[in-house]
């Protein structure tokens, strides 16, 4: 006889985290799966720990659902529990007449979303709340901040192993079927290779998430489920930068990022970053070549920036549906009965804003699974 459990969650990154500590309080057996010898080490851990307000996600999608409901939620639990945050707020700002009439649709696009504190700034106001920008005008988010994303990875991680989830690291998910009305799903392990039953399965494999749906008889090339990874890497800048700006500062945004931004961490560590462009595999070097393009995308609206004073410092890539040059496209998170796969939860396609979300999204697990 093969063990059995209730639930197995494949990964734990900030979503398999959340959604174990939202699942196990339900008094289900849970267990969650891990390649990595601990948790959050891929993309949870390489990001810009951003509290994203919700703005840029086309109305009634996930995205825009799910951050302004995740970010009310994120800000929650940092000040109950003590986790380190700073509501900087945020400016967007533009350079160019264009981009100005792209700061008016956001702010629609914002409002929409429920984002109700957007603020449109004429060029003297960006000045007056950031002397050293140089903007045509901006968009102030007063609700954006920066937080510490690993304190949220280990707060979850324990929660959920008060409310009884186990975790399995250096373990990982290899292969799937469907048995009778449960999951056969194998793994390896130091040990080898080993079998158990599941009756529901949660995917939170982020950048393999496409794969294992995959394993478990999805054709992915129909369902839309194919992952394009697409890079993002930061440079940091030298400690004269530290407190020259009190706000994130983001560009308008691009087709597949939000922009290269200036963000000062809560260690005072000033980053650029992240660019966006696809990539066939997973490498997290940074190309040292990027930095003059860092340089002439920041340049723009801070002019005292040197080149000089730029160094690469780390990278992340993006779990993304949405391929080169393809229209918008939403997180996916879905019960596959209709596909024939009762018990089967996938979440694709979990890239920004995956972390303020986070907490919404396992709510959202929670409720399909009710
Ligand atoms: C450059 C960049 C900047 C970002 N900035 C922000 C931001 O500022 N704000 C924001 O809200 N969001 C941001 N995001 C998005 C956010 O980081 C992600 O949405 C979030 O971290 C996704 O979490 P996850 O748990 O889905 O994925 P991951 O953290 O990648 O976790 C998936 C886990 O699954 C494991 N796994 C994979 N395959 C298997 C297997 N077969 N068996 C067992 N385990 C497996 C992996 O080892 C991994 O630990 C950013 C993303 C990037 C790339």
């Amino acid at each position: 006889m093969l063990p059995e459990i209730d639930v197995a969650i494949i990964g734990a990154g900030v979503i398999g985290l959340a959604t174990a500590r939202e699942i196990a309080q339900g008094k289900k057996h849970v267990f969650v799966f891990e390649k990595d010898r601990a948790f959050g080490l891929e993309t949870s851990s390489r990001n810009s720990e951003v509290i994203h307000a919700g703005i840029y996600y086309p109305e009634d999608s996930l995205k825009a659902k799910l951050c302004v409901e995740g970010k009310n939620l994120l800000y929650q639990l940092c000040d109950e529990h003590g986790i380190a945050y700073k509501k900087s707020g945020k400016i967007i700002v533009a350079t160019s007449k264009s981009e100005t009439a792209q700061l008016e649709r956001l702010y629609e696009q914002g409002r929409r979303n429920s984002v109700d504190d957007l603020m449109l700034l004429s060029r003297t106001e960006v000045k007056k709340l950031e002397p050293n920008i140089e903007a045509k005008a901006g968009l102030l988010s007063p609700s954006s901040g920066i937080f510490d994303s690993y304190a949220l990875l280990k707060f979850l991680y324990g929660e959920a192993r008060e409310r009884g989830a186990e975790f399995v690291f250096d373990t990982e998910v290899t292969a799937m079927e469907r048995a009778g009305t449960k999951y056969r799903v194998q793994i390896r392990d130091r040990d080898g290779i080993s079998d158990f039953v599941a009756d529901i399965v949660v995917n939170c494999a982020g950048l393999n998430s496409d794969k294992i749906a995959q394993l478990a008889g999805i054709d992915i090339a129909k369902a839309g489920y194919k992952l394009h990874y697409c890079k993002g890497e930061y440079f940091s800048l030298d400690s004269k930068y530290r407190n020259l700006i009190s706000r994130l500062i983001y560009p308008t945004p691009e087709q597949v990022g939000h922009g290269i931004h200036f963000r000062q961490g809560l260690d005072g560590r000033v980053l650029l970053g992240p660019s966006a462009y696809y990539v066939e595999a997973i490498d997290y070097a940074v190309d040292e070549t990027h930095k003059e393009a860092f340089y002439n995308s920041v340049k723009r609206f801070l002019p005292a920036i040197e080149l000089e004073d730029l160094s690469p410092e780390s990278s992340g890539i993006r779990p993304k549906l949405q391929g080169p040059g393809e229209a918008f496209r939403d997180f996916v998170v879905t019960h596959e009965e209709k596909a024939g796969l009762p018990g089967l939860i996938n979440l694709i396609g979990i890239e920004s804003p995956g972390l303020t979300a986070s907490l919404a999204i396992s709510r959202y697990v929670g409720a399909i699974m009710a």
